[in-house]
C-alpha cells in the first residue's frame, strides 16, 4: 500500500469512528476525506482501502432544510374596483408594510408606518375611483403581512399598468422631511437610497429567514429586455409624481431617487415606490397621520395618474 493511501485510511477511519462534521478535513491540504475516498473520484486500477477504513458518506441527519422558503404560489388576488371596463388602465396600490412588520414607528405620535400606509392607499383609492378613468386593486385591504414578491406578484397577475407602493419613512435627524420617489435600478442614486432598498427589503426577512423568493431570479429578471421599458415609463411616472402632487405635499429638493427595491421588480409593471415623507419629523407625521394630509397626497396621485395614463393613451 502506499504511503498516500495508508494516510488516507488512517484519517478516513477517524472520521468514520467520530461522530463529528460531516466532512472530516486533511488539515494540512484542506481536501474534503469523502471525496478523497470517494472510489468513483479516482481511476479504476487504483488499489482501494478497505471497505472499513473509508469514510462514511454524509447522512441525512447532516442537511439542514428550512421548510419556508417560498411565497405561497397564490396569495388571493384582490378584488379590482371601478367600471367594469377591462380596456380601462388598471393601478394597483400596495400599502408598504403590516401584520408583523409595523415599519417605521414615529417618536412625535408613535403612528405606524404600516397603519399609515394603508390609510393612504384607502385614500388614494377612494380618488382613483371618484375619477371612473382607472380601475383599482390594493394588495392588501386590512393589516396583513405580505412578503414583497407576493406584493408585485398580484400586480402581474392582475395585469396592472401601474404600481404604486406606498410607503413613509423614518431617518435619525429629525430634521430631515419630505416625500421622495423612488424607481428601480441595480445601482442606487445614492448612499441614502441604497440603505433605503436595503431597509425595505428586509420586510422579507423574519427571524433571519428569507419569506421571499431566492434573489437569483430576481437578479435575472433584470436581464429582460421588456424590464427597460418598463423602467422608462416608471421614471415617467416618477417625474409626473413629483410634478403634480408637489403643490400640495412637500418633496424633498432630491425627490427622484432609484435603488433595488425587490418590491419594484415586477418586469412588466411600470413600478414606482412613493415615500410620502419622513414621520420621524413633527410635522410631516403631523401630515401624514391626518385625513386632511392623506387627502392631499391622494389629489396628487390621482392627478399624475391621470396625465400618466392620457399621455399613453395619445402617444399610440
Ligand atoms: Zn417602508
Amino acid at each position: 500500500m502506499s504511503p498516500l493511501l495508508v494516510l488516507l485510511g488512517v484519517i478516513g477511519m477517524s472520521s468514520a469512528t467520530s461522530a463529528g462534521p460531516a466532512v472530516a478535513r486533511d488539515s494540512g491540504r484542506g481536501l474534503p476525506l469523502v471525496a478523497a475516498v470517494d472510489p468513483t473520484l479516482r481511476p479504476r486500477t487504483e488499489r482501494q482501502p478497505a471497505a472499513a477504513f473509508r469514510a462514511r458518506r454524509p447522512g441525512k441527519r447532516y442537511s439542514v432544510t428550512v421548510p419556508i422558503g417560498k411565497p405561497k404560489p397564490s396569495v388571493a388576488l384582490p378584488r379590482i374596483e371601478g367600471p367594469a371596463d377591462g380596456r380601462l388602465p388598471l393601478v394597483v396600490i400596495d400599502a408598504g408594510h403590516g401584520g408583523h412588520d409595523p415599519g417605521a414607528i414615529s417618536p412625535h405620535n408613535g403612528a405606524r408606518e404600516k397603519d399609515i400606509t394603508l390609510a393612504l392607499a384607502r385614500a388614494i383609492r377612494a380618488d382613483l375611483l371618484a375619477s371612473r378613468r382607472v380601475r383599482v386593486a390594493l394588495t392588501r385591504a386590512d393589516d396583513r403581512f405580505l412578503v414583497l414578491e407576493e406584493r408585485f406578484g398580484i400586480a402581474r397577475r392582475l395585469k396592472a399598468d401601474l404600481f404604486i407602493s406606498v410607503h413613509a419613512d423614518a431617518a435619525e435627524n429629525p430634521e430631515a422631511h419630505g416625500a421622495s420617489v423612488y424607481t428601480l435600478s441595480e445601482v442606487a442614486s445614492d448612499r441614502e437610497a441604497a440603505r433605503l432598498a436595503a431597509r425595505e427589503n428586509k420586510a422579507n426577512i423574519i427571524n433571519g429567514v428569507d419569506l421571499g423568493a431566492h434573489s437569483g431570479d430576481v437578479s435575472s429578471i433584470l436581464l429582460d429586455l421588456t424590464q427597460r421599458e418598463t423602467m422608462n415609463t416608471a421614471s415617467d411616472f416618477a417625474r409626473l409624481l413629483q410634478r403634480e402632487a408637489g403643490e400640495a405635499v412637500k418633496f424633498r429638493t432630491h425627490a427622484l431617487r432609484f435603488a433595488s427595491f425587490v418590491v419594484l421588480k415586477a418586469p412588466d409593471t411600470p413600478s414606482v415606490l412613493f415615500e410620502t415623507g419622513f414621520i420621524s419629523n413633527k410635522a410631516d407625521a403631523a401630515f401624514l397621520a391626518s385625513p386632511a394630509g392623506q387627502k392631499k397626497v391622494a389629489r396628487g396621485v390621482r392627478d399624475a395618474v391621470q396625465v400618466h395614463f392620457a399621455r399613453r393613451i395619445t402617444a399610440r
